[in-house]
């Protein structure tokens, strides 16, 4: 970072970190889509080699526009350093592969995104590293899972899709009790919203696929935390290749100058959407962390600058409610993705869930009828005005 940034407030960070202007003077950054960097003496090539200087020698190692991306992502989270990789699972993978290994075990919150359940249940039990998972918010069962062999908590706030939020000065105390590592994936607040290392944590993931893009174009993902850990990371995946793409870095780092700006009318939209269907009578209960109704909300209002772009309800009418919902629908969208400028109904116990057992689902909180809607930029009434019209139909 130059020396004249150093002083600034995140936010402005979030703007005006630059990678140096080229002989061009170009105001927005360049794009540097080049596999590897040249020298001009054997000698620099040796000293890249040795890491006696920060020279870039071939992009899955480093690249300007990777840097840039994940020095702002440094900036606004409060860390030491950071990883990008090609998505948020490249990046919550990475942070567990290169600091657990054979022996260790893992504390997980029960309530986790899907892919990240497959990783901690199927594949890290592989390579003989085992998990407990754990509900999210029973403090007791968190505390009675810790083993002599913990090495690292794992958790999401709010978690996806039932908004649950663990207290973070709770979990920061809890992991410095026992020495272990304090992992959380970011992704639902946002660095704008909270900044768990503020707390203590020692990690935070995120899929910058999701609000950080906000416009539903690339798939990224970043990890950032303290500078020891970092680089056991950065050398992990250095050698097994989830690298971010330059181009996708230089929508991500564009995308963070707005990244403020956008959460603030993301907030907005979905607290009135929230507090609209609170009245409905086809829905049994909306959670939204910032609705005073939402079991924790006042540690939501104390760790949470704003309750995020995610509102969740139940249907009463269960699985067929939730597929006549999505198919009544006229202006939301009907996908895959969360955190796009276009608000997004899902229905996760008929598409992402669908594979697991009525039981399965309900241990992981996905309920017949529930409705996950990420809340976009349109005008709100317009919003507000689908789904009611959709909820008659149910
Ligand atoms: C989407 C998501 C991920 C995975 O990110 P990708 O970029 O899709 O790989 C991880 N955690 C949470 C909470 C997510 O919503």
């Amino acid at each position: 970072m130059s020396e004249q940034n150093k002083d600034l407030h995140p936010l402005t960070k979030a703007v005006r970190i630059q990678t140096p202007r080229s002989f061009q003077m170009e105001h927005s950054t360049p794009l540097f889509v080049t596999s590897s960097f040249t020298f001009e003496a054997a000698d620099d090539m040796r000293g890249a080699f040795a890491d006696e200087n920060d020279d870039n020698i071939y992009s899955r190692f480093s690249n300007p526009n990777v840097d840039e991306f994940v020095e702002k992502m440094v900036a606004l989270e409060g860390a030491e350093a950071g990883f990008a990789a090609a998505t948020g699972m490249a990046a919550v993978f990475g942070s567990m592969f290169a600091l657990l290994k054979q022996g260790d075990h893992l504390l997980c919150c029960s309530s986790v995104f899907g892919s990240t359940f497959t990783i901690v249940t199927k594949f890290l039990p592989k390579y003989g590293i085992a998990c407990t998972l754990v509900p999210a918010n029973d403090k007791a069962a968190w505390e009675n899972a810790v083993q002599p062999n913990t090495k690292m908590i794992y958790l999401e706030t709010p978690t996806n899709p039932q908004l649950e939020i663990i207290d973070l000065a709770w979990a920061g105390a809890f992991a410095a009790k026992h020495n272990i590592i304090l992992n959380v994936d970011n992704c639902f607040a946002t660095p704008l919203l909270q900044n768990p290392i503020a707390y203590g944590a020692h990690l935070v993931v995120h899929s910058a696929t999701k609000w950080i893009d906000g416009q539903g174009r690339v798939l990224g993902g970043v990890v950032v935390g303290r500078a020891d850990l970092i680089k056991e990371i950065y050398l992990f995946c250095r050698n097994t290749g989830p690298s971010l793409s330059p181009f996708n870095a230089w929508v991500l780092s564009k995308s963070l100058e707005t990244l403020d700006v956008r959460m603030q009318r993301h907030c907005e939209n979905a607290l009135k959407v929230a507090t609209a269907l609170e009245a409905n009578n086809k829905i049994s209960w909306v959670k939204y962390p910032f609705l005073p109704s939402h079991p924790q909300y006042q540690i939501a209002i104390n760790q949470m600058k704003a309750g995020g772009g995610i509102v969740c309800f139940e249907l009463k009418g269960g699985i067929e409610s939730g597929k006549a919902f999505l198919n009544s629908l006229k202006m939301l969208s009907m996908t895959a993705n969360l955190g796009d400028t276009r608000s997004i109904a899902s229905h996760p116990a008929s598409t992402t869930h669908s594979k697991l057992s009525e039981a399965e689902r309900q241990s992981v909180g996905i309920t017949p009828g529930l409705i996950r809607i990420s809340v976009g930029l349109e005008f709100v009434d317009d919003i507000i005005n689908d789904i009611t019209q959709a909820l008659e139909n149910c």
